[in-house]
């Protein structure tokens, strides 16, 4: 065993009263465990990423009270009895060696119900419900329970709270004149309106004792035009520093920035310059966050003293084993959170359990589990896609004997379309981790294999897996076989050479992830962190208040011209994930993509694509371009099932070569796990 490898991110943080044993946070993320009573899947989903041996955990957020919920139901903290129950996740993570720490969440006027309370009346731009402004009796009240929100956790066994002031929140509404009109001792100048936070920590210190951890969530950089002066943000900080807390944590965007912050397009570690400038200022840890999911850049972070921690909160779904992995020098074994959101925040925002795109395990601990079989027994997969290398990699752990095939010359099937996509290079992490999961349990690998039902047939294995995936729907416009006429997986193969003025038929996910293609000449912003910052607009909040450049957003040339069209009405993109779709929108925009909804593709000749209007097929235009990159969906390739199951072999279709519609990486890989779970 040995610490050499990351010597920063594995030191132990000696805080006074007690020790963390490494510089990785678990960070507050809100799965959907904290609502109702489910204290028992909540334990086992922390017990095992304390096993993973995670310096400090913080659980997602509770609320203090009723109307600090951030829906209607939410998890709350407000009672002996809830605290009661709360016993069994701190006993559960004490129990295997960790610490936990409960964040207390008082959403103020991002509260999705109509009991919201907020510095002002004044609704916020991604919420429906406007808050009632607090009385001044009122906002003691919200203190008050704070106050006892931390002692019923103390009660309960956590190592400490985090007090959530960041994202917009709470607690933050009060420091800005954007949401705080107050004329009272909590609003008015900067000393009155950042009162509240200095006050909470305050008497929370005084209820808790010394020996109990209090991070502050800070809002480091709002992102927001009327957000907190870089002084301003100092001054908190240093008050909440001498109000008690143990920690700072670093908030990073309140949530209705127009700044995308933790999507995987965000350059990793990109913020963490905004917590070394705060090093300089305060003297307690400072931890770091948004976008690090690989122990080197933690590392890397820490030792240019840019923080004291690192939060991760994504990366710990996707991988509970991370601290572990790395300090056993396996770090290539880690499963790498892409950032997606699509299992996780997603599934938040839809009101569904949080799981983890690359890890379905994630929040399933007490009902998915990879248990060893009893029996080996003979599988083949074909095709290895997202569902075909989950399924051979699972089985093969489960300790049976697995034939994997693969026709192309390199695994991976779509994955090796989306890692090319500008802003997705995190799927390079995807292929890498399923490439040492082959070769660690033993799948027996056939590259450059397309193989026949007879053939399988021939090797009487007890069951068939089937995932070999999707070809391209053919849209049947007339005159398609034109030159002009590309399909997506030429074009992001590099096998197409592409004009400078490109139509592209279908806006789904793969037309978005092609126009962006199309978009960019060269490496994406995401690899070179000023030119993402000039892109969104971000600046040193010391320039302008919440970071927000004046000038506003600075795009790149587009390197094409680009149309994106699609049949039905509304918007473009209406299925891409709530939390990622507007960043693609985005994108397009900043980069003059024409979008255009409720077309029919009459024709494609030498002029470019002529298109109508409506059923009458109205207004006739042509749209004069280069070339046409079809992405007009897929449709399964299933060929295989029928002789194996005529032969008597159990053959199981996953993936796209069971439905093609609405495929993505989350149901074929939970589809596969699953599967290779039960078999
Ligand atoms: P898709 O999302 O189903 O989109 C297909 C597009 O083709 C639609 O815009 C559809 O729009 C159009 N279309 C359908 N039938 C057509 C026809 N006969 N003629 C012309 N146009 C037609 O499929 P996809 O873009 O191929 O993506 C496949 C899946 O991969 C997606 O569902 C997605 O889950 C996943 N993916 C996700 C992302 C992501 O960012 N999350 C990125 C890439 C892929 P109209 O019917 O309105 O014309
Ligand atoms: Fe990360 Fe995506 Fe998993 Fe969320 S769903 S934890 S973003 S890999």
């Amino acid at each position: 065993m040995t610490d050499t490898h990351y010597p920063h991110l594995l030191a132990p943080l000696d805080l006074g009263f007690t020790t963390l044993k490494n510089r990785v946070l678990m960070g507050s993320m809100h799965t959907g465990l904290e609502d109702g009573n489910k204290h028992q899947r909540l334990a086992a989903y922390f017990a095992e990423r304390a096993r993973g041996g995670v310096g400090l955990i913080v659980t997602g957020g509770y609320a203090p009270n009723r109307a600090g919920g951030v829906k209607p139901f939410a998890g709350k903290l407000t009672t002996r009895a809830e605290a009661v129950k709360h016993q069994r996740i701190t006993k559960a993570v004490h129990a295997e060696d960790g610490k936990i720490a409960l964040q207390i969440l008082h959403a103020g006027r991002y509260a999705y119900h109509p009991l919201s309370v907020a510095p002002s009346r004044i609704r916020s731009p991604i919420t429906p419900f406007t808050p009632r402004a607090l009385s001044s009796a009122g906002v003691e009240k919200q203190i008050q329970a704070f106050v006892r929100c931390a002692q019923l956790a103390r009660d309960a066994g956590y190592d400490g709270v985090e007090i959530m002031g960041s994202e917009g929140y709470f607690i933050n509404e009060f420091l800005v004149t954007h949401t705080n009109l107050r004329t009272d001792k909590w609003g008015g100048d900067y000393s009155q309106r950042m009162r509240l936070p200095i006050e909470i920590v305050e008497r929370t210190r005084d209820a808790v004792g010394d020996d109990f951890i209090i991070i502050y969530r800070l809002s480091m950089i709002d992102l927001i035009p009327q957000g907190n002066s870089w002084d301003e943000t100092v001054l908190l900080a240093r008050a909440i520093e001498g109000a008690g807390a143990t920690i700072i944590n670093t908030g990073i965007g309140w949530h209705e920035a127009r700044v995308p912050t933790i999507a995987t397009s965000v350059p990793r570690g990109a913020f963490a310059w905004v917590t070394k400038k705060m090093k300089q200022e305060v003297t307690i840890p400072l931890v770091t966050s948004n976008r690090i999911n690989l122990p080197a850049t933690a590392e890397q972070i820490l030792s240019e003293g840019c923080a004291d921690m690192v939060s991760l909160a994504r990366p710990m779904l996707a991988d509970a084993q991370f601290v572990r992995k790395a300090r056993e020098g396996r770090a290539d074994e880690i499963n790498v959170c892409i950032a997606c959101n699509q299992a996780c925040l997603d599934h938040t925002f839809a009101n569904k359990m949080s799981t983890c795109l690359v890890n379905p395990r994630a929040c399933h601990e007490t009902e998915l589990n990879y248990v060893a079989t009893g029996t080996r027994r003979r599988f083949a997969v074909v095709g290895s896609g997202p569902a075909g290398l989950s399924t051979a990699v699972i089985l093969a752990e489960r300790g049976h004997e697995v034939d994997l095939f693969e026709a192309a010359a390199e695994i991976g099937g779509q994955l090796n379309m989306a890692k090319v996509i500008p802003g997705k290079e995190e799927f390079h992490e995807m292929l890498r981790y399923f490439k040492r999961q082959i070769e660690l349990q033993n799948v027996r690998m056939h590259l450059n294999k397309r193989i026949s039902a007879d053939e399988l047939i021939a090797r009487t294995y007890d069951g068939v897996v089937i995932a070999t995936g999707v070809v391209p729907r053919d849209p049947k416009i007339e005159g398609q076989d034109h030159p002009k006429v590309l399909n997506y997986i030429d074009v992001l193969s590099g096998r197409a050479s592409v004009g400078k003025r490109v139509a592209i038929v279908g806006a789904g996910g793969i037309g978005f992830d092609v126009a962006e293609f199309l978009l960019q000449d060269g490496e994406s912003p995401t690899l070179h962190l000023d030119e993402w910052l000039a892109e969104w607009g971000v600046v040193d909040p010391s320039v302008a208040r919440g970071g927000v450049a004046p000038g506003g957003m600075q795009p790149g040339m587009p390197a094409r011209a680009v149309t994106l069209l699609q049949r039905s009405t509304g918007k473009h993109g209406a299925g891409l994930g709530k939390t990622t779709g507007w960043i693609h929108r985005a994108t397009l925009r900043m980069k003059n993509v024409r979008m255009i909804s409720g077309v029919n593709y009459e024709r494609i000749a030498d002029e470019g694509l002529l298109i109508t209007y409506g059923k009458k097929h109205e207004n006739p235009s042509w749209i004069d371009v280069d070339n046409i990159v079809m992405c007009a969906g897929q449709r399964p390739l299933q060929e295989l099932q029928a002789p194996l199951e005529a032969a008597g072999i159990p053959a199981h279709v996953i993936g796209g070569a069971d439905v093609a519609t609405e495929l993505d990486a989350k149901r074929a890989i939970d589809q596969g796990c699953r599967l290779a779970a039960r078999l």
